[in-house]
């Protein structure tokens, strides 16, 4: 069943218009990836579902409900969580400052020290540099703090935008691997990436964004061997 629909979604940025009406779906379950060049469309897409931009037309369906008009702050509460590009930490922070802002929107103190300790339990580095302020970290343990941080709100959905953005490849396995442990545990992923060939090798399903429109869709199985896929997106190879 369908968590996520998104349905004929027109955004701009004034005169610039991003996304012509694309359409996808996320099922329950899925880790779904939107792939595509610089450009494309996939951060507006994401700061979109995530109640950052409003749209010009069209519907996102979460869990049955038009999250179209509602604020972002409501769309965190209903259990959608974004991790954005660029890993906006809190540098002046300790790891376990910035992991306790990501829970901003739970009370309940047990609850939210289990939810800390699973995230532990998946960033092992993450615990042992608790106490650390989060601008001394590495850039790939900044990522990580950035999506250990998406996960303190306990989302059902999650939204990951270039995870892989400016990493060592060592790094970048460690966080598909962590990634596909999330889903495992239950979340859903919809997640963004120009690395297709990361992306593909994780994902159930993919769609290809081309200048704000969708042009190909299918299992990762089916988009690793498409011709033109492999041309543009995965170096030919
Ligand atoms: P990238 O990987 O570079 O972030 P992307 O696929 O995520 O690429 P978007 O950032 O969604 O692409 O950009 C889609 C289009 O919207 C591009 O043409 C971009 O120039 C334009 N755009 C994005 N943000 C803005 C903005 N704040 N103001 C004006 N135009 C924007």
């Amino acid at each position: 069943m369908a968590l996520l629909e998104i349905e004929n979604l027109h955004v701009s940025y004034g005169a610039i218009r991003a996304l012509h009406g694309i359409s996808f779906r996320v099922d329950e379950g899925e880790i779904v990836t939107l792939i595509g060049a610089n450009g494309a469309g996939k951060s507006t897409t994401l700061r979109t579902i995530s109640g950052l931009l409003y749209p010009d037309k069209g519907r996102i369906v979460y869990d049955g409900v038009d999250l179209v008009g509602k604020e972002a702050d409501a769309i965190v509460r209903m259990g959608i969580t974004h991790v954005p590009e660029g890993r906006r930490i809190f540098a002046p922070l300790t790891v376990r400052e910035n992991l306790e802002m990501g829970a901003y929107t739970r009370r309940d103190r047990k609850e939210i020290e289990e939810t800390m300790e699973w995230v532990f339990e998946l960033f092992p580095r993450l615990r042992e540099r608790a106490e650390q302020t989060g601008g001394t970290l590495s850039g790939g343990e900044q990522q990580m703090l950035a999506l250990a941080r998406g996960l303190m709100a306990k989302p059902r959905l999650l939204l990951m935008d270039e995870p892989s953005m400016g990493l060592a490849p060592i790094l970048v396995e460690e966080i598909f691997d962590t990634i596909q442990e999330i889903n495992q545990q239950g979340v859903t992923i919809l997640l963004v990436e120009q690395n297709a060939h990361m992306a593909l090798s994780v994902a159930h399903r993919g769609y290809v964004l081309e200048t704000g429109v969708i042009h190909l869709e299918g299992t990762a199985k089916e988009l690793r061997e498409n011709p033109q896929v492999r041309e543009a997106y995965l170096g030919g190879d």
